[in-house]
């Protein structure tokens, strides 16, 4: 039936209309009716176009809702929408803006949509996945342990500025976010550029994974294999970009919790033995 492929976009709509309206209505904000609309609305288009088989789909997504986190969030509204972000107001005692963001993007949503945050909405890998180096050239490096000091310098850094009473601690983090950002871009792309691989600093570097992965290993959403179908081409690995161990079903499988659902295995496979 022609509904039945556009499911997908519907559920992924009703999701986050759902979260836009129960966020409205108990914090009686009118903004997180507008915010989570136009989210989901941006990924339901995006799943549109790509069940369309819009070559570009999937960036389409990534600018529509990082451009509105970083330009319209950030730089308009003065919301630091980074980690140091989420520590200011988790240490505030607000359930508002990042903390929100993070709550849904990052910490239970994953639960749901597994890392779909990093393939459709992430302001800084709308950049790096525009590099040339699709899919990685090297094996991955064993330099996943940089991301636990980057998230536990981010945790220091709000940490003290509490402690030690610093004033005017709005500004430090609005400055934190415009540093942070450029930092974030730069480092990415020369990473990329170092290792030929567009996605290195979320693999080695990003500290928000510190929360995406663990809950993504329960994730709902995820590629699934039929192994009936399935030759062993490998060809599904070779154009992953977070080498992940496609062809097997098992949530243990390597890398795992890398996979942001960009859907290039899928694509890919000859035999159409992979799904969401
Ligand atoms: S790993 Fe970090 S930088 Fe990469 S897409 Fe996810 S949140 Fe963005
Ligand atoms: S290619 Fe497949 S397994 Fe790899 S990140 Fe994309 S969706 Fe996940
Ligand atoms: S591309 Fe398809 S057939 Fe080939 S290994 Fe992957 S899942 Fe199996």
């Amino acid at each position: 039936m022609k509904i039945k492929k556009y499911l997908p976009p519907i559920a992924m709509w009703l999701i986050f209309e759902s979260i836009a309206v129960i966020l409205w209505l108990t914090l009686e904000n009118l903004f997180y009716l507008f915010n989570f609309s136009y989210i989901g609305m941006a990924i339901a288009a995006g799943l549109i176009l790509y069940i369309h088989k819009k070559k570009y789909a999937r960036n389409a997504v990534q600018f529509a809702v990082g451009l509105y986190m970083l330009g319209y969030l950030g730089f308009l509204c003065h919301e630091n929408m980074q980690i140091e972000g989420f520590w200011y107001y988790l240490f505030l005692g607000v359930f508002e803006a990042a903390t929100i963001h993070y709550v849904v993007a990052k910490i239970f949503g994953p639960l749901v949509f597994g890392r779909g945050w990093c393939g459709y909405a992430c302001w800084t890998a709308m950049i790096l996945d525009l590099l040339p180096f699709k899919t990685p050239a090297a094996p991955r490096k064993r330099w996943g342990y940089v991301r636990y000091f980057v998230f536990a310098a981010s945790l220091i850094f709000v940490g003290l500025l509490f402690i030690l009473q610093i004033p005017d601690k709005d500004n430090i983090i609005w400055w934190s976010f415009i540093i942070g950002n450029i930092m974030y871009y730069v480092v990415g792309i020369v990473m990329a550029y170092q290792c030929k691989d567009n996605r290195a600093f979320c693999k080695y570097v990003c500290p928000v994974t510190v929360f995406l992965k663990p809950m993504s290993y329960l994730s709902l959403f995820r590629i699934k294999v039929d192994e009936e179908k399935c030759i062993s081409c490998g060809k599904c690995e070779k154009v992953c970009p977070m080498d992940v161990e496609v062809p097997s079903n098992s949530r243990k499988k390597a890398n795992a919790t890398e996979c942001i659902l960009c859907m290039k295995c899928v694509e890919e496979c000859p035999k159409s033995a992979l799904k969401l």
